[in-house]
């Protein structure tokens, strides 16, 4: 079998003991690392089909992003300081509920390079509408190469929280319908495109499907064996619906629900309270902390450190083209090493290496790859990136980690290699035409406002 060798690299291999490795070397044969030591080490015992000189850059695992909206990259810079429901409401649901599949698999096509240009090898998306078109989206998936956790949006009410009729109409689904097609997916994807592609669950949030609804995903997810993800305590208006309808705290009502467990990714979790940490241990859930779109939105800040000090497996998220605006898991792990220091007034919670672990180790845990992903050792999946060191934003090195967190951006990944295959090389897309893609966003990225009739630009004057 021919391999791929990565050499004169620092590897961080985010092993046990969290070893870094200078002058460092990898082996990728198949779709799995086979080894990891020291350049002069790996060259006398490996031949090399494929040699990949790494010399100033960083090798580490891929990012997990664990909550990714594909539809929503189109819909980029679309809602600027609103609240969630006038977001949702005025802006993101009326241009999504506009889209054919058409709009979904080019905002699919652009994300996924966005992703793939910053270093995310794996995400879980967090639900699509049918009219997104389910299977053109898989299908950029498969010929990406990128990794992914695809659910279908499942709803059988229309509202969030206490608002009801939230959900515009074009956005609204059949519960029975919907449960149906989710099942249909899973049946037709899940281990599609060698492993690479499973589909998942994805309710809404409550407000948006009844107690009996969500015991049904549950008990499907157990069925088919597979993960469920949830927005949940993302704005105090979601704490305030659960405890008045249900005198619960979210993760009680998760419970409730029978919404938990290893493979049941939390997305937001700004207001979860000690009551929530300690099921979430339990029951060993996932909180996907997205720190950009919830300063965006004013939605607070997410008690990460509590959490994490609580035993809380807490990842890591970039949310969508109209909370973040981007879908650059580096600049997220900058926000979520900083804010949490300035609102504790406490500059030693989450040191860089814990935030490198959220966006890669954490994220794995959560997914239903688990212990396959997210670190760089003999038997794991080859999913991993050269980050180029070479750069005036990122030198002198004393703690690559730290430069890494604190000063690089997307745009410094070179390579990207998933499932033992090269992604991109010297930042080039492999797999598909960058430029086409780009065009074709240019040429047609406006046509959902255009359906709607709206005009969103600067509120300076455009002439
Ligand atoms: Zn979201």
């Amino acid at each position: 079998m021919k391999n791929i060798v990565l050499t004169h690299a620092t590897v961080v291999t985010m092993n046990e003991r969290r070893e870094i490795l200078r002058d460092g070397a990898v082996v990728i044969e198949g779709n799995k690392i086979v080894d990891v030591g020291k350049t002069s080490e790996i060259k006398k015992k490996h031949k090399m089909d494929v040699e990949i000189k790494c010399e100033n850059k960083l090798v580490l695992p891929g990012f997990v992003d664990c909550h990714v909206h594909l539809a929503q990259a189109l819909i980029r810079g679309c809602a600027d300081d609103l609240s969630l429901v006038s977001w949702l409401k005025e802006r993101v649901h009326p241009l999504q509920g506009s889209y054919t599949p058409k709009e979904g698999e080019l905002s699919a096509k652009l994300c996924c390079i966005e992703m793939v240009k910053s270093g995310t090898t794996c995400f879980v998306e967090s639900g699509m509408h049918w009219r997104y078109g389910f299977d053109e989206i898989a299908q950029v998936v498969e010929k990406i190469g990128i990794r992914a956790a695809l659910t279908k949006k499942l709803m059988n009410l229309r509202g969030y929280a206490d608002f009801p009729d939230t959900i515009v109409e074009s956005m609204v689904e059949d519960g029975e319908a919907a449960m149906r097609q989710n099942i249909e997916m899973l049946k037709k994807w899940h281990g599609k495109a060698n492993n690479r592609i499973h589909v998942w669950f994805g309710p809404r949030t409550p407000g948006g499907a009844t107690v009996e609804y969500y015991r049904e995903i549950a008990e499907n997810a157990r069925k088919y064996n597979t993960g469920i993800t949830i927005h949940l305590a993302e704005v105090k208006d979601d704490i305030r619906y659960m405890r008045n309808e249900f005198n619960m705290a979210p993760m009680q009502f998760m419970q409730h629900c029978g919404l938990v467990g290893e493979h049941v990714i939390y997305a937001h979790g700004v207001w979860m309270s000690k009551k929530d940490f300690k099921i979430l241990r339990d029951t060993k859930g996932t909180v996907c902390h997205c720190p950009a779109s919830n300063l965006k939105l004013a939605s607070g800040f997410a008690p990460v450190p509590e959490m994490l000090k609580a035993g809380v497996n807490v990842a890591l998220g970039c949310d969508g083209g109209p909370s973040d605006d981007c879908y650059d898991m580096i600049r997220e792990m900058k926000l979520a090493a900083i804010i949490h220091k300035g609102r504790l007034l406490d500059p030693t919670v989450l040191p860089a290496e814990q935030v490198l672990e959220m966006a890669t180790l954490n994220g794995a845990r959560a997914t239903t790859w688990g212990a396959e992903l997210g670190s760089i050792e003999p038997g794991k999946l080859a999913d991993l990136i050269a980050v180029d060191q070479h750069k005036p934003h990122l030198i002198p090195v004393r703690n690559p980690i730290s430069n890494l967190v604190y000063a690089a951006n997307g745009g410094d990944v070179d390579t990207v290699i998933i499932d033992g295959k090269i992604v991109m090389q010297g930042r080039e897309m492999k797999t598909m035409d960058e430029q086409e893609i780009l065009e074709r966003v240019q040429e047609e990225g406006l046509a959902p406002d255009k359906k709607l009739g709206l005009n969103i630009t600067s509120s300076w004057p455009v002439k």
